[in-house]
């Protein structure tokens, strides 16, 4: 499988925040299935980059909305000049390549979806394809990866016990100090002085959470910011756009937060 394991410096920057990379190879080598659930911006999408990348695998990525059914993600009949052809979608292509499938926020997927998730993601591992009459049995490389964000507007939705007792879980959340320094000053090329602010930032918006935000500051709206000051815009700026007007729409929250700003940057 590793004829052409890509060199560190080929694969996506992923820095890891504890034992998630042997743990996820680990699942691969053992057919698992992975669940991934973390607030939004932390590193979900870029570590199954990093990982599909490692163990060379094509990745299949499917953002999850409310309208999205089994047919999404299975395939459909499509009319053409030629006639009724089928067209495999993400999930199938995946099945049939042996590569990864990541549903991102597959809470918010219609329930006929976890018909076609179950077998796949026990060890069945098959996918049945009733329009075509198919049942593709997924080859070693396959694996099914689900994330979702167990923040608030989740907790009414979460996930059947039924799906995710199939599933491995992994629990991420916005690296530690050092860690996201790091991420940001690989991802911007900041200097470690504006990174080491923009965490002490983060940290003491963090703190704020209770204080009617939705959400917090994402690693990936403090890299935003980082690239707009080392793009030239005042600090203060770029923080009002990339934190306060991006964490709330309530002027005396934004205001709250740029307090804080002040005090840190
Ligand atoms: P999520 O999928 O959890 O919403 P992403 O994976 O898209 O978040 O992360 C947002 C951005 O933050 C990425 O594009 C990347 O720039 C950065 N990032 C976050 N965590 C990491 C990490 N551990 N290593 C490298 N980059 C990271």
């Amino acid at each position: 499988m590793n004829a052409h394991a890509k060199t560190p410096s080929e694969l996506p920057f992923y820095a890891s925040q504890a034992n998630e990379v042997a743990l996820f190879e680990q699942a691969w080598q053992h057919g698992l299935p992975v669940l991934i659930k973390g607030p939004t911006g932390c590193g979900k999408t870029r570590f199954i980059q990093h990982m599909a990348a490692r163990l060379n695998l094509p990745l299949f990525t499917v953002a999850c909305h409310d309208d999205l059914t089994a047919a999404d993600l299975v395939g459909r009949h499509l009319v053409g000049s030629e006639g009724t052809w089928w067209q495999d979608g993400p999930l199938t292509r995946a099945v049939r390549e042996g590569g990864i499938c990541y549903l991102d926020e597959v809470v918010e997927a219609r329930k006929d979806t976890t018909v076609v998730l179950h077998p796949l993601a026990d060890d069945r591992r098959e996918l049945p394809l009733e329009r075509t009459g198919e049942l593709l049995k997924a080859p070693p490389g396959f694996m099914l990866v689900v994330s979702y964000n167990p923040g608030y507007q989740n907790l009414l939705k979460g996930m059947k016990p039924s799906t995710r007792q199939r599933f491995v879980a992994l629990r991420f959340d916005y690296p530690n100090s050092a860690v996201e320094q790091q991420i940001i000053q690989a991802e911007t090329g900041a200097d470690p002085r504006l990174a080491a602010k923009l965490v002490q930032l983060a940290t003491a918006l963090r703190r704020l959470e209770q204080h009617d935000l939705e959400e917090v500051a994402s690693t990936r709206l403090l890299i935003y910011c980082a690239r707009l000051i080392q793009a030239g815009l005042p600090a203060r700026e770029a923080a009002l756009a990339c934190l306060g007007e991006a964490l709330s729409d309530d002027l005396q929250t934004v205001a709250a937060l740029m307090d804080v700003v002040d005090v840190h940057l």
